[in-house]
């Protein structure tokens, strides 16, 4: 069926593609992908010969028409990005958005995301969670940004790179305070691993160990929900008494 099919491709092990997404990149008429060399090497260990072009933030406007006028010729698009699912904290939105503004279909392949995988393992409440993308890389405007999340009553999901993690670990301590973090790297890869602490420790260790090496999927758990102040543990104790008529 004509379309752009949304593919999600492996965060780290090769394996971690579906069957559909493998039919479906050898069966398009044209991948479009963030780095040709990256989607190229996948396309090999899969001997998919499909051709490929480039869809990035630099050269988005310029292709966008292109590919609305191959959607509309009936061609099947397939859009990837270097890692996971496109457009979670990578290039496709606006894409996507002008395929269903055209009246075009788009359909989903889902897959991996790093995101998801993170949530997924590092026990953190996930009934409600915010996920915050990549913070912002200068600290003034990382801690507003923090300020603004603060309040959120849900778990919150960040990207981050190793060399600045110790840095952003210190601004959550000091902004978001003794909230339990988990720090999920390298998913699904050899060094796969999670620590969990508070910001302020983990903040520490990463400072004295150095930046550490590979992708970081930050977790922050809630805020705490089961330590009322002494105003609401007054009117707990209230409702309690009358509940019980005592
Ligand atoms: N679209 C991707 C997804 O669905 O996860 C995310 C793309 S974003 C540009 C890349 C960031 O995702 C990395 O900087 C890191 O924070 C996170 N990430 C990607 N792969 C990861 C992995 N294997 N382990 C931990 N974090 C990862």
């Amino acid at each position: 069926e004509p379309g752009l099919y949304v593919a999600a491709t492996p965060i780290g092990n090769l394996k971690d593609i579906t069957l559909r997404v493998i039919e479906t990149l050898r069966a398009a008429d044209l991948i479009l992908c963030e780095d040709t060399r990256v989607t190229g090497k996948l396309l090999s260990a899969h001997g998919i010969k499909t051709p490929m072009k480039a869809y990035h933030d630099h050269n988005a406007a310029r292709v966008r028409p292109e590919v609305l006028e191959r959607l509309e010729r009936g061609e099947r698009l397939c859009l990837v990005s270097d890692a996971g699912t496109p457009l979670i904290s990578d290039p496709g939105y606006k894409l996507v958005r002008a395929v269903r503004d055209a009246g075009l279909s788009v359909f989903t392949l889902p897959g991996p995301s790093a995101m998801v995988a993170a949530l997924s393992i590092a026990g953190a409440p996930t009934d409600r969670f915010l996920f915050a993308g990549f913070l912002p890389v200068r600290s003034g405007a990382r801690r507003t940004e923090l300020e603004g999340l603060k309040p959120v009553p849900a778990t919150l999901v960040f990207y981050e790179s190793g060399p600045r993690l110790a840095a952003c670990l210190a601004d959550m301590a000091e902004v978001l305070g003794p909230r339990k973090v988990a720090v999920a790297r390298e998913l699904t890869k050899i060094h796969e691993e999670v620590r969990e602490g508070l910001p302020a420790e983990l903040s520490a260790v990463y400072m004295a160990e150095g930046a550490p090496k590979g992708e970081i999927v930050v977790i922050v758990h809630p805020p705490a929900e089961d330590a009322p102040d002494a105003a609401d543990a007054e009117a707990i104790i209230a409702q309690l008494l009358e509940d019980h008529s005592i």
